[in-house]
């Protein structure tokens, strides 16, 4: 039985860049908190400097992106920056930003998980709560074709399977692929995975005023032949592995470590997100008890080489 213990980051780190949604130049610091402290954005633009918990009651609703908001204070484009910090286990950090987005980055976590890495990871003393999710669920939207399930399973991981298939008319290639989601995993195979968009969608953002500064070299556009537009995928599957990363950052929101096997086709945020309110309803009572986290199984070696505790992570 192993336990795993929460963690932060040693020192402040920060990054700066372009929002792609106000094209505003942002600067986001990534600080170290205590233990059971979460995942908080602060807008130290804003007076009061207001704070958001990063979690599923505080999502409002949003298409296509994710998004929290207390008040008047507004974060956009959540989702690559919570999926560095749970993809690399930090589970207590105060994430302060001077705009209403957090940059764009290369449209990947890329950015931000290089800043974490660099702040160190530490363990903390105290437990991680975690949800072993207990029963089948599944989430769809009328008229929609995207599906997003979970069961239970007994390895005491997070994996996450996505099909992606736009069907036949469209230039966004058909993918498929699966991870148990570790630190090593996050890195190595999802974190550098850049967020993808059609030609035609193009003109339809840039007339709702998003996307000003954002040009096609940012992220992946796909030509209606399948070409990518000023750019090159880094590796081939590169869209499902940033579905999966969208995934991370939106499970996130559950505040928790989740144990269970997630099954998604076509899902987006959305559906994302209603999932873990699903789960977060369904597992209500172990939430409110705070389990710690513990697993069966013992093979599996999740820590980050710049965690400096031994017996951290072996509970993914
Ligand atoms: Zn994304």
């Amino acid at each position: 039985m192993h336990l795993r213990q929460q963690q932060t980051i040693r020192r402040p780190q920060s990054v700066t860049g372009i929002g792609f949604l106000t094209g505003a130049d942002v600067t986001v610091r990534f600080l170290p908190a205590p233990p059971n402290h979460g995942i908080v954005f602060q807008r130290v633009d804003l007076p009061e400097t207001p704070q958001v918990l990063a979690h599923i009651s505080n999502c409002p609703d949003r298409k296509r992106r994710t998004a929290l908001q207390k008040g008047e204070a507004v974060i956009e484009l959540t989702e690559h920056v919570l999926a560095a910090l749970a993809g690399l286990q930090v589970d207590n950090c105060l994430v302060q930003l001077n705009a209403p987005e957090l940059p764009g980055g290369d449209g990947s976590s890329l950015l931000f998980a290089d800043a974490i890495m660099q702040a160190e990871i530490i363990a903390q003393d105290a437990p991680r709560p975690c949800v072993p999710v207990s029963e089948p669920l599944q989430a769809h939207l009328d008229g929609l074709s995207g599906l997003i399930s979970v069961e239970p399973n007994r390895s005491g991981v997070l994996e996450i399977s996505y099909d992606l298939n736009y069907g036949p008319e469209s230039p966004v290639p058909v993918e498929q692929q699966a991870f148990t989601i570790t630190p090593e995993s996050f890195l190595n195979e999802l974190a550098f995975a850049r967020t993808f968009i059609q030609e035609t969608e193009i003109d339809v953002l840039r007339a709702q005023g998003y996307g000003t500064r954002t040009t096609a070299a940012d992220l992946i556009v796909f030509r209606a032949d399948g070409s990518v537009m000023d750019n090159k995928l880094r590796i081939e599957d590169e869209c499902v592995r940033h579905k999966i990363l969208d995934c991370i950052g939106d499970f996130a929101l559950i505040g928790c470590d989740l144990i269970g096997t997630f099954h998604a086709t076509q899902s987006g945020h959305e559906l994302n997100r209603e999932i873990i309110r699903q789960v977060a309803r369904s597992e209500k009572q172990q939430l409110q008890k705070q389990i710690p986290c513990t697993t069966a199984e013992s093979d599996s070696t999740t820590h980050s080489e710049s965690t400096p505790s031994s017996d951290m992570g072996e509970a993914a």
